[in-house]
């Protein structure tokens, strides 16, 4: 399937000409500088772009509140009391997941710290977390705070799974090592399974068996893998996932999250929680004075009665990724990504490197591009020309081709523009 690159704009034109995905574009609002020029848009990883059917679907639900009330609960196009339902078998579609093990709640770390309340449940000897060397700062707090809720000191409690001695990526081994050595005291494995700052992605199956061994549980921050990666979460036997929809997922700032709980935990009652009213059995909820009677799968770990606002924006969302499937999103992702690389190492510049993994298995769309001896004026030059990356210091750009919206010409250009900047 992976095509010889050329390093002309010829190949980026052919390749888009023979992309089956292109005309999903089009179904995206690009942004647009005052000449109505389209920006080179990469940080889908950050926020993804608004599906241009987004707002219908807003409209609809204010529609429906302005017209019906509180009877939009029942009555609305799409009822609100199960709204969240019309968004369950898609969301474990992508996440590779059986419908009783996803539902739609609350925001990310929110979910992660739900998760811990249930799947954290330390002893006086095991107690530690492991977590991977540059986890993104709102993981390593949400643990290092239910660590000290616990009584444990973090800075004794709290393990990185690091890479080694000038490495970047992290390599399995140090994890298995790791556990060897400490799985008896550890309780917990929380791991982002594609890494936000180098764009790996980690094995989460095997990562899954190796904690299990010692009798850890095991769960994985996907905010960097639901809609980039295939993670299979069902097949791959962790316990808990959580991610949020507004990266890769393309349904708005700040919008709602998702968490996957593997069926093995579907009927179990001994399992510690944070409870609420929607929590609460379906059918006895609205009685209000009914004893707690916890809904069966991931629905149980609810809590309130959700935004329908962004509910429909994430409805929006899954309708395109019904329509594409990501076997497709997944193989023209890796097409994609490889033409970067392909045009990045093209540069034979010494300044640049990626850090990401060579290998398509072992990353998603992101590469983190380091150039050497850079600051931040690099980025705002980059930004200037209207080429939207992220900057993270000392001297990363990360750069994620999203296959939904981003064209190979989007990448071509792009590299260019860096060429350009680099070399003036
Ligand atoms: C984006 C991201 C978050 C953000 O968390 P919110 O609760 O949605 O603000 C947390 N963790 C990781 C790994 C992320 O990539």
């Amino acid at each position: 399937m992976l095509t010889s690159y050329t390093p002309g704009i010829e190949c980026a034109k052919e390749l888009d000409q023979k992309d089956p995905l292109a005309h999903f574009r089009n179904k995206f609002h690009i942004p647009k500088n005052a000449d109505g020029e389209e920006w080179l848009y990469f940080t889908g990883n950050s926020l993804g772009l608004q599906p241009k059917q987004t707002k219908n679907h807003l409209q609809q639900e204010l529609d429906d509140w302005a017209n019906l009330g509180v009877e939009g609960h029942f009555e609305a196009k799409n009822p609100w009391m199960p709204y969240h339902e019309f968004l369950t078998e898609s969301m474990a579609e992508i996440v590779g997941a059986k419908p009783i093990e996803v539902v739609i709640m609350n925001t990310l770390t929110t979910n992660l710290h739900l998760m811990m309340v249930s799947f954290y449940q330390p002893t006086k000897t095991k107690f530690k977390i492991v977590i991977e060397s540059d986890a993104f700062p709102s993981d390593r707090y949400a643990v290092e705070t239910q660590l000290q809720f616990h009584g444990f000191d973090p800075t004794e409690s709290l393990i990185e799974w690091l890479p080694r001695k000038g490495e970047t990526l992290l390599n399995i081994d140090d994890l298995e090592s790791l556990l060897e050595m400490q799985g008896d005291e550890i309780a917990l494995l929380l791991i982002g399974g594609v890494n936000y700052y180098t764009g790996q992605s980690l094995d989460l199956k095997k990562i899954a068996e190796l904690g299990h061994q010692k009798g850890c549980k095991v769960g994985i921050d996907l905010a960097h893998g639901v809609g980039n990666i295939q993670p299979n979460l069902h097949e791959s036997g962790v316990d808990f996932a959580a991610w949020c929809t507004y990266k890769y997922m393309n349904s708005g700032p700040g919008s709602l999250g998702g968490i996957f709980v593997h069926e093995r935990y579907a009927h179990d009652t001994s399992l510690k929680r944070f409870a609420g009213w929607w929590s609460q059995n379906k059918a006895t909820r609205f009685d209000m004075r009914q004893p707690l009677d916890i809904i069966p799968g991931a629905e149980g770990w609810q809590l309130s009665n959700p935004p329908i606002l962004s509910m429909a924006a994430i409805k929006a969302s899954l309708e395109l990724f019904n329509e594409v499937g990501m076997d497709a999103l997944r193989k023209k992702s890796i097409q994609l990504t490889g033409y970067l690389e392909y045009l990045v190492l093209e540069l034979k510049n010494d300044r640049i490197s990626i850090i990401t993994p060579k290998d398509p298995n072992q990353r998603g769309c992101q590469l983190s591009i380091q150039v050497k001896n850079a600051d931040k004026s690099l980025h705002e030059k980059l930004t200037q020309a209207h080429v939207i990356t992220d900057w993270r210091t000392p001297d990363v750009i990360r750069c994620a081709p999203v296959p939904f919206y981003n064209s190979f010409e989007d990448v071509y250009r792009m590299v260019e523009l860096l060429k350009l900047i680099l070399n003036a």
